[in-house]
């Protein structure tokens, strides 16, 4: 094994490292948030092609052992989509185990957890990231207790505890759920997914496969929904690495979408800087994209700006016609995943995407946790 094969933590303030055989989630000097330092991609012929799992890249996702549990994360179709008469690829992510892209990070974080020795785990979400953990936490008989919002959708609070979590839901909003983790942590391994650094490690293969899935080549451009970041980060830190192996050219332009009721990354990019800007957040139907004070902003920022990419702050009545648009399509996501519908459209109508670039856009979470929410939005109230 070459030294990029492994994986050291590394705090990109202070650029002090950290072995990981033992497990972190924030860095032991400054107490912020830890990086791994960076993997060397691969080429065509490090796939096995037999694995029909984002484990088809093993050689590139570094974790200490094989994998004990894979639940068949990633390798989700790249499909072909006519949006206002223009040719895009959707990359199917809501079709995973857990019902979101999350199970590529968690995939990755709880293996490697399970490996260094962890064996009971604290995790936050508005969700999604709760209902991946509970999952892959059953599947590896690891103890998890979830502490959600107590508004998050039901549907999603009785996936995590159906998988046997330990569900606290907790009043206020996503960061005083967030709050609340962090007072225990100090009792139970936080394995919170916007923190430890191999969530990304899982993330980035939704790069290599969009790569791969367009026969070796990258696209012009990505569009996701943006809430903390672990799928941005996983596009640039996966097309980074292509790009570094002389597998690609260029990086795509990645275009990260947040609900303009809670769009804390817009304004940040808006002022030009590269600091936090206060925003009086309000409610949005995008509830997995809620999130008022984000880990990694400045680095998520950052990664936007290196490939031209833009962030994009949608309205309400927007993000609900790209969820109806999805739909009829025959995408049924949940109303956070409309936000990218929503940012397709603006950046098409606004010239910025051109009709003859190749465009994936990824489908984050399926419609199936949020059914009622999305009969409200799209007014299918008779059944
Ligand atoms: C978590 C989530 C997002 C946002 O992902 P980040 O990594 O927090 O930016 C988008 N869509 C869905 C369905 C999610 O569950």
């Amino acid at each position: 094994m070459t030294a990029g094969r492994d994986a050291t933590y590394i705090n990109p303030r202070t650029g002090a490292t950290w072995s990981t055989a033992a497990p972190l989630w924030k860095a032991p000097d400054d107490g912020g948030y830890i990086n791994l330092t960076p993997g060397v991609g691969l080429t065509p012929s490090d796939i096995n092609g037999l694995e029909h799992s984002f484990w088809r890249y093993r050689k590139a996702v570094r974790l200490p052992r094989p994998p004990e549990i894979t639940l068949g994360a990633g390798w989700t179709p790249l499909l072909p989509a006519i949006w206002e008469g223009v040719p895009v690829h959707m990359k199917a992510d809501y079709l995973m185990t857990s019902g979101s892209f999350k199970d590529r990070g968690t995939a990755v974080m709880l293996n490697y957890l399970k490996q260094v020795g962890v064996t009971s785990i604290l995790e936050d979400s508005s969700g999604n990231a709760g209902a991946s953990a509970a999952t892959y936490a059953a599947a590896l008989g690891i103890d998890c207790r979830i502490m959600v919002p107590a508004a998050a959708p039901a549907a999603k609070k009785i996936q995590m505890a159906a998988m046997g979590a330990d569900v606290a839901a907790i009043e206020g909003s996503r960061d005083d759920v967030a709050d609340a983790a962090l007072a225990e942590a100090d009792r139970n391994f936080y394995a919170s997914h916007n923190h430890q650094p191999f969530f990304l490690e899982g993330t980035k293969t939704v790069a290599f496969e969009i790569w791969e899935q367009l026969g070796f080549r990258a696209p012009d451009c990505v569009i996701a929904p943006l809430g903390q970041g672990s799928n941005i980060m996983g596009c640039h830190i996966g097309f980074s690495e292509l790009l570094a192996a002389g597998q690609i050219d260029t990086l795509p332009r990645i275009y990260a979408i947040q609900a303009a009721n809670c769009a804390p990354y817009h304004a940040a990019y808006e002022s030009g800087g590269t600091d936090p800007v206060t925003i009086a957040a309000q409610p949005t139907i995008a509830d997995g994209i809620a999130s008022a004070t984000p880990v990694r902003l400045r680095e998520v920022l950052a990664a936007v700006r290196e490939t031209n990419g833009t962030t994009l702050a949608v309205p309400e009545d927007e993000i609900v016609a790209g969820l109806s648009r999805l739909a009829k399509l025959g995408f049924f996501v949940e109303p956070t995943t409309g936000a990218a519908g929503a940012g397709l459209s603006r950046l098409l109508e606004s010239g910025i995407i051109k009709p003859n670039e190749t465009v994936a856009v990824i489908l984050t979470g399926s419609g199936l946790k949020a059914v009622e929410k999305i009969g409200l939005a799209l007014g299918l109230t008779d059944y």
